[in-house]
């Protein structure tokens, strides 16, 4: 039994069931023995491989992107770069690389890293080692100045909470210890639900699941707040959809397989698809304007993937050349990340459309 399956065992015993949410937070982000805090997740060795992992193009495009708005919204003299979970700071390290044909964004630059993981901290003060650095553990203690804030498959790691609808109505799934089996099993409150079920979700059929997340709407509200107030822009990408549906999507991942989420908690990756309404609401309720959601692979295309790619070529050889194709496809087709991974901007209102969503009114 891993050191976590103990502890929320014997919180379930001295006070009854948790959340789905609750869960997931311990799981993932317990201080001593939460999935981020032990271990470097990506890769081929690892658990999962994110879009930076693929192709150092990504990041190029991304850093591109940031250059290009941050001289569309009046090059401010000072900017806080801002990357919530930046993984092993690959994206951050490719986007300051591809933007030194633009001195003047690096000169006015300064980074924030968002990071709670001990453990990938130490692997982005290795990565990031020629750039004078600031991590934080929350957005709140980052300087209140003209920021750029980057989120690659961040606001898929935030836990979400389920609801099911039922004969009786919709219930809360929770989190429960069964003493018989001696193990953690899902269970259905019997209690009415204290959250509004969206409107358009109330004939859902039974048995359907609704996933909420309270932590990445309060986020995204935050952020809508603070681009308004401090001007410039936040990019978010990640893989989701756009809501209100019912979807279960809250699943495990280890060793790139997908297992169940109520063993060897601390051990496996917990996600949930990201519902782009839901904190696009949230995004413009904080004074904010939404651009998107859009494919990623359409986003990545218009901003000139393909030049790029065809540009490393010149100087690759046949392995690399392979392999650059290779991830222009992973990060482009809709049979893998194009379609299923989706890009909101957000900036103040009644600004220009940023790069890539100039079509959009
Ligand atoms: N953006 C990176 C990594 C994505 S994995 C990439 O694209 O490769 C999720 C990242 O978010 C990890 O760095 C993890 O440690 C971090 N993270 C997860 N929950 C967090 C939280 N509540 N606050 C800050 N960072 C968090």
């Amino acid at each position: 039994m891993t050191p976590l399956e103990k502890k929320i065992r014997n919180q379930i015993r001295a006070s009854g069931s948790i959340s789905v949410s609750q869960f997931m937070s311990t799981a993932m982000s317990n201080p001593f023995h939460g999935y981020y805090q032990t271990r470097d997740p990506f890769g081929l060795t690892g658990d999962f491989i994110t879009a930076p992992e693929i192709s150092q193009v990504f990041g190029e495009i991304l850093g591109l992107w940031c250059a290009v708005t941050w001289q569309k919204e009046n090059k401010p003299k000072k900017l806080s770069l801002v990357e919530l979970g930046p993984g092993r700071g690959t994206l951050m390290s490719d986007i300051m690389r591809s933007c030194i044909t633009v001195p003047s964004f690096l000169e006015a630059v300064e980074i924030h890293l968002v990071e709670t993981s001990s453990v990938l901290c130490k692997i982005q003060k290795q990565v990031l080692s020629n750039f004078k650095v600031h991590w934080h553990k929350t957005l709140d203690t980052i300087p209140q100045k003209p920021t750029l804030i980057i989120a690659n498959e961040f606001f898929d790691a935030l836990p979400v909470d389920q609801y099911i609808n039922t004969s009786q109505g919709w219930r809360e799934r929770r989190v429960d210890y069964d003493e018989n089996s001696k193990n953690l099993i899902f269970i259905l409150n019997k209690k009415r639900i204290s959250i509004q079920i969206p409107k358009k979700l109330q004939n859902a059929r039974l048995g359907a699941v609704f996933e909420n997340c309270p932590i990445g709407q309060k986020l995204a509200n935050k952020i809508g707040r603070w681009i308004c107030l401090n001007g410039v822009a936040a990019i978010i990408i990640d893989y989701g959809y756009t809501g209100p549906k019912t979807l279960e999507t809250l699943q495990a991942v280890k060793s790139h397989q997908t297992h169940n989420p109520l063993l060897e908690i601390g051990e496996a990756d917990l996600t949930a698809h990201v519902d782009f309404s839901a904190i696009s609401r949230a995004f413009t309720k904080g004074g904010a304007k939404v651009y998107g959601p859009k494919n990623q692979g359409e986003f990545l295309l218009s901003l000139g993937i393909e030049t790029r790619i065809k540009k490393l070529l010149e100087e690759a050889n046949s392995k690399q050349a392979e392999i650059l194709m290779e991830g222009c496809r992973r990060l482009t087709s809709s049979s893998q990340m194009g379609t299923l991974f989706k890009v909101i901007a957000v900036l103040p209102a009644n600004h220009r459309a940023p790069a890539g969503f100039e079509l959009q009114s």
